[in-house]
């Protein structure tokens, strides 16, 4: 019994703090569809990522946290660069890099679909200048084909096709939001 109210101390605590360290984040393709969700984690050394994408063509792609949370396609350029608070350059391989935001390739399989459990080293969802929630936020941005770990500025990984934001204040109202269903009813109305 006492137990039990240790657990719940512990709860309210958890809920009592200001510092976000799960959170889901829903990841779109250039149509505006969501195919999948990314799962941030704080952990001691890094934030850990859980990812579930579906419709990806089969084979290895890139994938990346962005500086901007601005998921805008279909070439979702508004995402900004590799996120590199530290100002090093591309590629897990280079030698004076990574960026912060680089992680290493995924892979779908025949069917489309990813699964992985990719770690941030380095990066926190905390406070702080590598945290994923500086400013507004950022973003996790998956490119068409394999980051080749080295090349600059992006590893040579093709097109951007997917992206997710990773917004600091998750109800903060979009200026864009085309899947906002009351902006669709005041349409049809008129
Ligand atoms: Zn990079």
């Amino acid at each position: 019994m006492r137990l039990f109210f240790l657990i719940i101390i512990l709860f309210l605590a958890g809920c009592q703090s200001n510092a976000e360290t799960n959170r889901n984040v829903d990841i779109y393709n250039s149509d505006g569809d969501m195919i999948g969700t990314a799962g941030f984690s704080e952990q001691p050394d890094g934030v850990q990522i859980k990812l579930k994408l579906e419709g990806l063509a089969p084979g290895f792609h890139g994938i990346h946290i962005h500086e901007y949370p601005k998921c805008e396609g279909p070439d979702f350029t508004t995402a900004g660069n590799h996120f590199n608070p530290e100002g090093k350059e591309h590629g897990l391989m280079h030698p004076k890099g990574p960026h912060l935001g680089d992680l290493p390739n995924i892979e779908a399989d025949g069917g489309g679909l990813a699964e992985a459990e990719l770690m941030l080293a380095g990066a926190t969802m905390l406070e702080g200048k590598n945290s994923l929630f500086q400013g507004e936020g950022t973003s996790i941005v998956i490119d068409e084909s394999q980051d080749d770990g080295i090349s600059q500025p992006s590893g040579n990984s093709g097109v951007r096709i997917a992206c997710g934001e990773i917004k600091t204040d998750p109800d903060a109202e979009s200026t864009e939001s085309p899947t906002d269903p009351t902006q669709f009813n005041e349409k049809q109305e008129e």
